[in-house]
């Protein structure tokens, strides 16, 4: 068809289309060798129980440090991972990764209840997903209340009976299934009683006006309610600030997460960010909201 258009004249491949994919071909092999090479790494951002002011457990967020391309954010480096056939790998490697890492705190005395892993919708079309769940957890000999994994409301949506059989599968190994970013799609709230999820996260937009904006509290405070009555423990993302962590826990809401915490940072640093903050087991984290 561009060749119809006439000699040399391509229109469906500008210049502009030709260097984007050449780029994603460029950073598609960059990908691919930090992979091999080890350069993507985790880090690990905070939860806090609003009830009992104590750490409910952390977020596994996915980091590339390269020289070359540079520093490339996950809302870049996921999709593309996606296009060319990596999520798989990836996947598995955060999955391992964590479990790996919530067991060398437990080793070491740290208490982090839970780590959260994020999972593209492309893994629960694998059969074998609880399967390698199971393996880990074995391997790691870890609880499996040690581990949750995050999904997205585009799996709910088009989840179709293999999806579903998976989904409660890797529920009967005993993970968290988390509901990521809700609120974004448009998932019917009857879906979620289909599925055997376990968390609710409130999509990170619900606190852009929180404060302000008694109609978005309003949402926000009968999404909580959804969640609490369904049994589900409901996680606020994206808080920012202290006003908004005192109405999240005036709407009951479970957890909350966001910089006012504290940011995703490197596993040795939650072990120094815990300390500093007093946490264990019976002294509560000294947060004033
Ligand atoms: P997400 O799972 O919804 O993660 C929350 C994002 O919000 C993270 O961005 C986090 O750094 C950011 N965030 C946390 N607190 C705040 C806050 O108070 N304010 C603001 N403005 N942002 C906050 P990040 O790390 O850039 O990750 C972006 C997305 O990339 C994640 O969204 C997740 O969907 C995806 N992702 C990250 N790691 C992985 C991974 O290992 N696998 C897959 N499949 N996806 C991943
Ligand atoms: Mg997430
Ligand atoms: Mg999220
Ligand atoms: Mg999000």
């Amino acid at each position: 068809q561009a060749k119809s258009a006439g000699r040399g004249v391509y229109r469906f491949f500008s210049p502009e289309m030709n260097r984007l994919a050449q780029d994603r071909l460029v950073l598609g092999a960059a990908l691919r060798n930090a992979l091999s090479t080890n350069s993507l790494n985790l880090h690990y951002q905070p939860q806090i129980n609003l009830n009992s002011n104590t750490l409910h457990g952390v977020e596994a967020l996915a980091r590339w440090h390269d020289p070359e391309p540079g520093n490339i954010p996950p809302d870049r480096f996921i999709p593309l991972a996606e296009e060319i056939g990596l999520i798989d790998t990836i996947g598995k490697w955060s999955l391992r990764e964590s479990c790996r890492q919530i067991a060398a705190w437990r080793s070491e005395g740290i208490p982090i209840p839970t780590v959260s892993v994020n999972l593209s919708p492309l893994h629960f079309n694998d059969s074998g997903l609880p399967g390698y769940v199971a393996g880990l957890l074995e391997e790691f000999n870890l609880p499996a209340a040690c581990l949750t994994i995050e999904i997205t409301e585009s799996v709910m949506m088009d989840a179709g009976a293999e999806t579903l059989r998976t989904l409660a599968k890797l529920h009967e190994t005993g993970v968290g299934l988390s509901m990521d970013d809700f609120g974004t799609g448009f998932s019917s709230l009857s879906s979620l009683t289909r599925m055997p999820i376990t968390e609710l996260k409130l999509d990170r937009s619900f606190m852009r006006n929180f404060e302000t904006d008694p109609s978005v509290q309003a949402v926000a405070a009968t999404v909580v309610g959804i969640g609490l009555s369904l049994g589900m423990t409901v996680v606020s993302e994206g808080v920012e600030n202290e006003n908004q962590a005192r109405l999240l826990r005036r709407l009951n809401c479970t957890v909350a997460q966001g910089y006012y915490f504290a940011r995703p940072m490197e596993a040795c640093d939650i072990e120094r960010w815990i300390c500093a903050t007093r946490l264990d087991d019976t002294a509560p984290l000294n947060i004033s909201a």
